[in-house]
């Protein structure tokens, strides 16, 4: 009799966008006149820069030439031409040294924060912040790394570091010891970023504990101000006890491309039952090519285009347009006396919802009286009870309309 995996029993059901969808669905089917504004679901909508377009048309004719064909990338771990540009680009100008055997492309930063736990003990505690990105959980649960949900949503066996306007949205060091702490700065929901000193902290608890951080950078792109750190590496002995992840998604545009890549420094060590110490790197990549054959030339040649001088100028155009409806956002609703966080390095506003109002409550409210579709805090977790999040990922003429909307209110 053929058994299923009961760890992915333990999942609550993917509640969050399809509860969303549901309720727009609903409004819509009943005021089919009503033209509803998304800013809810993370996706960018600006199109490719054109010296990302110009580089995968380039690809896709070489491999229509005998000469110029490419097959398997060889080892699935990308492109030499894609791991020196994202060394220099990346990491040496911000004078972090990674070699360019210690970066790892994929097709996702979703799949490597999600796969990444699978080379670790199923015994390591991980810590995650409340609200978090669903991804570091839920992979986890299905791994059998967690007990059984709470009534509150939460899991057993994890540690759980709220995150609330009394902590800037920064999680404090948790009061025990956690052997893998998920962090992601500039942070999604919150918008929140940290500063060095935070980083440091991290990075100095990471150490003294034996733990490893696993930090989500996906939007490091969107950081304005230059005293935040981009990368956990500018970090002194993060090389010791980071992984990093990165991705062309929000940076680029990538979403519906697929590029990504996870930095393992060679240095980095975990341990077996015995106190070994083993390096992590050649077991990812282990994991990676076995499991893995690489990314597309063609995504990878347009990976390599963000670097070129055109490209680097035509991405920050592009994030400048969401930067700058982040600021609208920011501005419009502190004007009408909202609380919001976030929105000034990251492209996510986190809004304290008016009146005691619950997230889902005020989800509603602003469907049906302003038809703007946000997204419920609480659906990131406990501690997102109360505030709600919007992208600045929309079209600048659906954010105009959306804050005019909501000054009506
Ligand atoms: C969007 C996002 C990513 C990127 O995922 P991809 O699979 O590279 O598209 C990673 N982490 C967070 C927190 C995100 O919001």
């Amino acid at each position: 009799m053929i058994k299923i995996n009961e760890n992915f029993l333990k999942l609550q059901a993917g509640y969050l966008f399809p509860e969303i969808g549901r309720r727009v669905r609903a409004f819509k089917a009943e005021n089919p006149k009503a033209d509803v504004i998304s800013m809810g679901i993370g996706d960018v909508t600006q199109p490719l820069a054109a010296a990302v377009v110009e580089a995968m048309k380039k690809a896709v004719d070489e491999m229509g030439k005998k000469e110029t064909f490419r097959g398997y990338d060889d080892g699935g771990v990308g492109y030499e031409f894609l791991r020196q540009a994202i060394k220099e680009n990346d990491f040496a100008v911000r004078g972090a040294d990674i070699g360019i055997d210690e970066i790892f492309v994929s097709d996702g930063a979703k799949c490597d924060t999600g796969n990444i736990q699978e080379i670790f003990g199923l015994n390591n505690i991980i810590a995650v912040a409340d609200p978090v990105y669903p991804v570091y959980v839920d992979t986890n649960v299905m791994a059998g790394r967690t007990g059984r949900a709470k009534k509150n949503g939460q899991y057993g066996k994890i540690v759980y570091m709220p995150c609330e306007a009394e902590n800037n949205f920064i999680p404090d060091l948790p009061d025990r010891a956690v052997d893998i702490i998920y962090l992601c700065f500039p942070n999604n929901p919150t918008g929140a970023v940290a500063t060095k000193e935070v980083l440091k902290k991290w990075v100095d608890f990471a150490r003294a504990n034996k733990a490893i951080i696993f930090f989500d950078a996906a939007y490091e792109a969107f950081i304005c101000d230059p005293a935040i750190p981009h990368s956990i590496y500018e970090i002194d002995g993060a090389k010791d006890v980071a992984i990093e992840f990165r991705s062309f998604s929000k940076t680029a545009g990538f979403t519906g491309v697929r590029c990504a890549f996870t930095i393992i420094p060679k240095q980095l060590k975990a341990y077996t039952k015995d106190g070994k110490a083993v390096e992590v790197a050649p077991v990812w990549r282990r994991r990676h090519c076995t499991k893995f054959n690489g990314v597309s030339y063609v995504s990878q040649a347009g990976a390599a285009a963000v670097y070129s001088p055109q490209g680097k100028k035509q991405c920050r155009q592009i994030i400048d347009i969401y930067m700058a409806n982040a600021k609208l956002i920011l501005e419009s609703l502190s004007r009408l006396g909202y609380k919001v966080y976030g929105g000034i390095n990251a492209p996510y506003i986190w809004l304290k919802t008016p009146g005691r109002l619950k997230s889902w409550e005020f989800f509603d409210l602003l469907l049906t009286k302003a038809n703007v579709v946000g997204t419920p805090g609480a659906g990131f977790g406990p501690a997102g009870e109360g505030y709600l999040r919007l992208t600045a990922f929309a079209k600048p003429e659906n954010v105009k309309e959306a804050m005019e909307r909501l000054a009506k209110l």
